[in-house]
């Protein structure tokens, strides 16, 4: 505790120095991560250790096996909002979407701006995001972080506060865009959360009542300025020449929801940035080893803060997605980081891939039929087995009808605006899915 009282003051002292609130204070963590682990780690002590582990077991199992497949992610994205403007268009949503699927899989229009010297080290991740739906909540409620705890934002993840509650995140990634309130002190901004996640933690084997975070906060919360790079909006000057969204902030979230570290390990000083060369690395073997990030840096090739004119030391890798370098730095993931996540795809968050195999099921899409289309709300699903349950969406991702017993014939009339519809099929081997459009 006197440690952060002792930073708070240091900030303020900053501040005054500067003479105005308005000056960027450096440094600041612009992703949630290390304060979200710490705060769990002394909620959960043991919490650091676990996640750890799971780390080093992702990364031997994933390193054993080295690609091949692509895994595909089902992705559920809540857009909670209280002003207009963070009621993100659709457009934004799915710019999101394909930047995830770009840079996961290394297809990326500037993947070629990686130094020639980790050219060797880079790679296709071979992991797809699917878009199941998305969730519109508008709310009262402000979410806001403060110096040392990520807990108020997690109220956006809890309709009961205000949020939306995670659709079945043992199955799909939750991504929550909401407006993060800026950490201050008084009336002074401290700095901005752009987004964070917690990392997988292998909660099933933790002790009863020691599950942190709940599997109901799993997932990403990003800032709704920060998601896409055709979002008009910015974080307020000076801060919005500094970072301006080019859709890398949910990249790099998702590499911590699927198990990955900061490339410093955040070991510089949380006080003054100050690299720390001593201690622990990120996991990954083969990025650089560095000490600190390039936070408001720019994408400087002189960049090196540990292990200078040593043999075979390579410069700090601001091309990285797990750095803090402005987005237009980042554009690679490397070999070691891409087997970590991959691990954990086939570790502690394998269920993820479960519904997204059934949804490419080819044969289970055969197997059902809707008809009419286009229809005037009068529509017949008919199946070759009846489904578990049938489920009709609208494009905003709204349940509008539900069939908990439907047999192999099913007359359905649904009271609902012309539009086009989400017809969903469930069966236990996974979903067949159909749109239909009501005139
Ligand atoms: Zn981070």
């Amino acid at each position: 505790m006197k440690r952060i009282i002792f930073t708070i003051l240091c900030f303020l002292l900053v501040t005054f120095a500067f003479g105005q609130t308005s000056k960027i204070i450096e440094p600041f963590d612009q992703c949630g991560y290390r304060t979200g682990v710490n705060e769990m780690e002394s909620l959960y002590p043991g919490y650091k250790q676990q996640i750890d582990k799971v780390l080093q077991t992702a990364k031997e199992e994933g390193k054993l096996h080295r690609g091949g497949e692509v895994y595909k992610v089902k992705v559920v994205v809540h857009v909670v909002w209280k002003q207009a403007k963070e009621n993100l268009d659709d457009s934004i949503i799915l710019n999101q979407m394909e930047i995830l699927n770009q840079d996961f899989r290394r297809l990326n229009p500037d993947a070629d701006n990686v130094r020639d010297i980790y050219n060797d080290i880079v790679g296709d991740a071979e992991i797809e995001f699917e878009l199941d739906r998305i969730i519109r909540v508008q709310t009262t409620k402000t979410f806001k972080p403060t110096a040392v705890s990520i807990t108020a934002v997690d109220n956006v993840k809890k309709t009961s506060k205000g949020g939306s509650d995670a659709i079945d995140p043992d199955h799909y990634l939750n991504i929550w865009v909401v407006n993060i309130q800026p950490i201050t002190l008084g009336s002074l901004t401290l700095g901005y959360i752009l987004g964070y996640a917690y990392p997988p933690a292998d909660l099933p084997n933790w002790p009863a009542g020691n599950s942190a975070p709940e599997p109901a906060l799993d997932g990403v919360v990003i800032d709704y300025r920060f998601f896409g790079n055709n979002n008009p909006n910015t974080l307020p000057a000076p801060y919005n020449t500094l970072f301006i969204s080019e859709g890398r902030t949910p990249v790099h979230e998702v590499g911590h929801y699927l198990g990955l570290r900061h490339i410093w390990a955040d070991k510089s000083d949380p006080l003054t940035g100050a690299p720390n060369c001593n201690g622990e690395d990120d996991g990954a073997d083969d990025t650089p080893f560095c000490g600190s990030n390039a936070q408001l840096e720019g994408c400087d090739p002189t960049k090196n803060t540990c292990n200078k004119n040593q043999p075979g030391d390579l410069p700090d890798m601001w091309e990285n997605y797990m750095d803090y370098s402005r987005e237009e730095c980042q554009v690679a993931f490397t070999n070691d980081q891409i087997a970590i996540m991959r691990g954990v795809l086939e570790g502690p968050r394998a269920t993820l891939l479960e519904t997204a195999t059934g949804i490419t099921n080819v044969q289970l899409q055969k197997q059902v039929l809707v008809f009419p289309n286009p229809s005037n709300g009068t529509i017949v699903v008919k199946a070759k087995e009846a489904p578990n349950t049938i489920e009709i969406y609208d494009m905003l991702g709204k349940l509008v009808y539900t069939n908990h017993a439907p047999t192999t014939n099913n007359q359905i009339t649904l009271d609902v605006a012309k539009g086009v519809y989400l017809v969903k099929s469930t069966y236990n081997e996974g979903i067949a899915t159909s749109s239909i459009v009501v005139e």
